[in-house]
């Protein structure tokens, strides 16, 4: 990523002590988990029929944009079902032995998480489909003409794959998947219930009205929110009282340069680059990335979602283009 952002979707530059504190506001249940009300129905009817058959839960596959709660929902579904939890990732698993091995170690009714599981190398994936549809693992031992291929017995196991784009994920691999679900963005109103209870966790006062400002700030994600609250907190404890209140919010949120809408220096800046160069003609995604230096699916994954999600950018067969609310709003 080519600038540090506060509002960036991914967990990957939170420090070990911030991983920690996301760590206890995790929610693991579904009570705790809000919003996604869709999703929570759908998965709490498959797994009371699981319990009550006493198999594993089919294999669920979660797509949307980062920070929207995929991860959480995999460690709610274990808690749930009162199963074990191996969580891994698509880059992680770099040979098909490396997932031979995971799978061996699996115990029946197991939960395997894999996220980013677009990212599997295509022999890796493989072996992954044929092992979710019947629990058998074909494996070669040796090498040469005394080469011979065991057929190994897998433990019941169930994936739970996370992925931002499930265009990009093979079609074998897609149907081995019972359940798939597309996380939605959050309306504000369940993001302020999310910083509400964050804060209540983190022991932190903050009034009704600053909630709802973080709520209308957090890109209507979940990690976001949980992000600015830590770092309004660091202000009030430092500049106040501790306690986060419209003033202290609002001085903390223009310090951390995030606008109304959420949109930080970055997101600006990518805009009036596009209209700059582009105007109102449709750009294409390698050329936006260029204009950031950051790689195209950074655009992607971090950038688009949220600005496609409040029309300030749209999708056309030649490219993305910035819309007139954009420009408004930019004041361009
Ligand atoms: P993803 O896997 O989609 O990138 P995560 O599951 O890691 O997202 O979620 C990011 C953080 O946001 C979590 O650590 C959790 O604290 C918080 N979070 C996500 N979804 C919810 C939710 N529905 N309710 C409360 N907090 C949530």
């Amino acid at each position: 990523m080519a600038i540090e952002r506060i509002v960036d979707t991914s967990a990957h530059d939170d420090d070990g002590a911030e991983q920690q504190i996301e760590v206890t506001l995790r929610p693991q249940t579904f009570d705790e988990y809000v919003g996604q009300e869709r999703l929570k129905r759908n998965l709490r009817l498959a797994i009371e029929a699981a319990k009550k058959r006493g198999e594993p839960i089919d294999h669920v596959l979660l797509y949307g944009p980062p920070g929207l709660g995929k991860t959480t929902m995999a460690g709610v579904i274990a808690h749930e079902m009162g199963a074990g939890l191996r969580v891994t990732s698509g880059p992680a698993i770099e040979k098909a032995g490396d997932l031979a091995s995971i799978l061996t170690n699996l115990a029946d009714g197991d939960i395997l998480f894999i996220d980013e599981i677009h990212r599997l190398g295509r022999a890796v994936e493989e072996v992954l489909y044929s092992a979710m549809e019947d629990y058998k693992l074909d494996i070669v031992i040796g090498k040469g003409p005394a080469a011979r291929s065991v057929r190994l017995d897998l433990p019941h196991f169930t994936v739970i794959g996370a992925t931002t784009r499930t265009g990009s994920l093979a079609a074998p691999l897609r149907d081995r998947f019972g359940h798939i679900y597309r996380l939605e963005f959050y309306t504000p109103a369940d993001i302020a219930q999310i910083v509400r209870r964050s804060a209540a966790i983190l022991a932190t006062a903050i009034d009704k009205k600053a909630a709802e400002l973080l709520s209308t700030r957090a890109r209507l994600t979940p990690r976001i929110a949980n992000r600015l609250l830590r770092r309004v907190r660091d202000y009030a404890d430092v500049n106040g009282d501790g306690i986060i209140d419209m003033p202290t919010a609002q001085q903390a949120l223009q310090l951390l340069e995030v606008d109304d809408l959420g949109l930080d220096p970055a997101d600006r800046q990518l805009l009036s680059a596009m209209l700059k160069n582009y105007g109102d003609n449709p750009v294409g995604l390698t050329t936006i990335a260029a204009l950031t230096g950051d790689e195209a699916s950074t655009i992607e994954d971090f950038y688009e979602p949220y600005l496609l999600q409040i029309g300030f950018i749209e999708r056309t067969p030649r490219g993305r283009r910035v819309t007139p609310r954009a420009r408004k709003h930019l004041n361009l």
